[in-house]
């Protein structure tokens, strides 16, 4: 795949799967601009480091996509871009009734709004160099619920929703703009709660991966950075233009249970 030339913005993508999306990106040639709302040295080292793995331009800017303006201004700080991987997002577990007020606002700011943001700034050069790319990082949880994660299944659906509306408000212009639903992946954050589990359950690595976290995921087995970062740059690719305003899940059969 040969994506150089084309500027590839990734939203939160200091860790997890929008690291691991961002190198596939470079990988394959793009240039890439890393996101997070840190500001840390090890932020601006991760964009050299991948920079000299690749050999493509790799730039880390600063946005907290929590709040709106700084969503539009990432994008705006990048220049535009051709590729836009709308990946940031964030967690809360409680009761619908408990659910505290602010962490539902934060969520749905972070996992849905921020995309609309990106997406507004983002679409008017791509329309003006006629190709572009949108991709949403959704979930299995855009496509299904679980008990317990109000503002987070809502949000996912909500990104799926905004991904067919901006699917048909782009069609037949050179851009496409699609969902991959991931179910577990196994990122820093899902590997951490590993040993908890096995204390938690008195079980093995393996047999809490089998049958505590991935029960609902029929293969079993997580998915994994580099297949998802995968899935993005097939999206990218001629192959998938005529691929839009739809779903890809990468869920190991969670969703045809
Ligand atoms: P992660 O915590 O490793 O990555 C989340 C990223 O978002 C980090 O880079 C973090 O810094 C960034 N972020 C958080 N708040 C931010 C803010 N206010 N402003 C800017 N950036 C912010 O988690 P992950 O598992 O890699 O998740 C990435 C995406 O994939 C999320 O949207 C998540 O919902 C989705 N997802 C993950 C899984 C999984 O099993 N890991 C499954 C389905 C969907």
């Amino acid at each position: 795949m040969d994506l150089k030339g084309k500027r590839a913005v990734v939203t939160g993508s200091n860790s997890g799967i929008g690291l691991g999306v961002a190198e596939e990106l470079a990988r394959a040639g793009a240039e890439v601009i890393l996101n997070s709302f840190t500001n840390r040295e090890e932020d601006h080292a991760l964009a050299s480091g991948l920079s000299a793995r690749f050999g493509v331009t790799v730039r880390y800017i600063q946005a907290d996509l929590s709040k709106g303006e700084e969503a539009r201004g990432l994008v705006e700080q990048a220049g535009g871009c051709d590729i836009l991987v709308n990946n940031a997002g964030i967690q809360h577990v409680a009761a619908v009734e408990e659910f505290p007020v602010d962490q539902w606002n934060r969520i749905l700011a972070i996992n849905l709004s921020s995309a609309f943001h990106t997406i507004a700034v983002a679409l008017p050069g791509m329309r003006a160099r006629g190709w572009g790319r949108i991709v949403n990082i959704a979930s299995a949880h855009g496509l299904t619920a679980s008990p317990y994660k109000s503002a987070y299944v809502s949000a996912k659906h909500g990104v799926v929703g905004l991904t067919k509306t901006v699917g048909l408000e782009t069609a037949g212009q050179g851009i496409t703009c699609n969902a991959v639903c991931p179910g577990y992946v196994l990122t820093p954050l899902v590997e951490a709660q590993i040993p908890d589990q096995m204390k938690v359950h008195g079980m093995d690595r393996e047999t809490v991966i089998r049958e505590v976290m991935l029960q609902r995921q029929p293969s079993r087995q997580f998915a994994t950075t580099e297949q998802l970062g995968g899935t993005v740059v097939w999206l990218c690719s001629d192959y998938a233009a005529q691929v839009t305003g739809t779903t890809i899940s990468v869920d190991g059969g969670w969703t045809a249970l």
